[in-house]
């Protein structure tokens, strides 16, 4: 078949600044393992960005979220509380430890953790909540960290897709007591796989270090605070190579750019597409006023599974990608060994059927948008 010239992509991975210059630097420094000038010029990056104690990063998400289970202690039996939408890793993170995970159902408007639903599925056994920022749109955190905290739970922060977003003026990621960030290239700042655990309680920083070093107490080596490194926890391989920080370190130099260039995008989207949606009975994002999302990506929710599968072969048809999301957890082959069956979650079961996300990504240019919003204006709903 001919390549089709006409293509707009779902995502586009690609460097906007000075990525291919530091990973030729790190690579002439001669320093390619882990926690190098690049993994420590990232590191500042973000504590200082964000405010928080320490950034670690990690080879994924989904390390940091191992991570954050071995630092809380999960146990077998113990129980996690998790959004029936997310990525599997949320969930898989925790199970690995041994815990049985809860799911709790979205809300309808931000698809975010029902903080209204909570309280019910806390017993003696839960140990953590897991609140996803999805979009990088806050979660209610007043709620859910009064609820936490009254029960005695930890709360931790997925917050691959939120990065630089914000709740109540505080940015998002910095509410738990640890949170994760993802650099995967599905994401607005990227080094192709990569994360990052913020820790924002000082007792978790030297246990994490350890963690991440193989059991080992290698990074207080370094600083000069033990005469040799030893094996002294459990632990394993979570620190990424100095070349992906390089690329990561171009990626966050220019985060106003890249923040600003999706914020236009987000609200072309938006604009364009609200009386398009209003007459057709489609759901557009839904930001309260306050929270400042992350611009993570732009969806919609169609009126129908049957609708939304159309709509995504008739926008491929003209060569432009879009995509659904998450399944839900609770209804997945692991979901159903832990007790899931159909009407638990009844809300996720809906948006998963309904949503589609559209092209959105670094380099996508003003035309290709157009071109993406005038299909849509075209979609034929009978
Ligand atoms: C992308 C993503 C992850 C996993 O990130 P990796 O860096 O690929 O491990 C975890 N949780 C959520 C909500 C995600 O979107």
């Amino acid at each position: 078949m001919p390549e089709n010239t006409l293509r707009v992509d779902f995502n586009r991975p690609a460097p906007v600044g000075s990525e291919l210059e530091y990973v030729t630097q790190a690579i002439q420094g001669g320093h390619l393992s882990g926690d190098g000038p690049f993994t420590k010029k990232c590191h500042a990056i973000l504590e200082q960005g964000l405010g928080v104690k320490k950034v670690l990063l990690t080879t994924s998400c989904t390390h940091a979220l191992e991570m954050m289970a071995i630092l809380l202690h999960i146990q077998p039996g113990d129980e996690v509380i998790i959004p029936d939408f997310t990525f599997v890793s949320t969930v898989n993170a925790f199970v690995l430890r041994g815990a049985t995970p809860v799911f709790v159902d979205v809300r309808p408007d931000t698809l975010n953790l029902d903080e209204s639903k909570l309280e019910a599925l806390i017993t003696p056994k839960t140990k953590a909540i897991v609140p996803v920022h999805y979009a990088g749109v806050g979660c209610e955190m007043d709620t859910i960290l009064e609820i936490a905290n009254r029960h005695g739970v930890a709360v931790v922060e997925d917050n691959a897709h939120g990065l630089f977003g914000k709740y109540k003026g505080k940015f998002l990621g910095t509410f738990g007591a640890l949170a994760s960030q993802s650099f995967h290239e599905t994401k607005n700042f990227s080094s192709g796989e990569g994360g990052a655990l913020l820790i924002n309680t000082e007792d978790y920083l030297e246990r994490a270090e350890i963690i991440r070093e193989k059991g080992t107490n290698r990074s207080r080596f370094f600083r000069g605070q033990v005469d040799k490194y030893t094996w002294v926890d459990f632990g394993s391989s979570y620190l990424p190579s100095d070349i992906l920080a390089a690329y990561l370190y171009g990626q966050l130099e220019q985060r106003e750019r890249i923040q600003s260039h999706r914020k236009s995008l987000w609200q072309t989207y938006d604009m364009a597409l609200k009386d398009w949606a209003q007459k057709n009975g489609v759901q557009l994002p839904t930001i309260p006023e306050h929270t400042e999302q992350a611009y993570h990506m732009y969806y919609l929710l169609l009126p129908t599974l049957d609708l939304r599968q159309k709509f995504i072969m008739y926008l491929r048809e003209r060569g432009i990608y879009s995509v659904f999301h998450y399944l839900p957890l609770h209804l997945s082959d692991m979901g159903q060994a832990y007790g899931g069956k159909p009407g638990d979650c009844p809300v996720t079961e809906r948006v998963s059927d309904q949503l589609v996300r559209l092209p959105f990504h670094n380099v996508l240019t003003s035309a290709d948008q157009e071109m993406v919003i005038e299909a849509i204006l075209e979609f034929p709903f009978k």
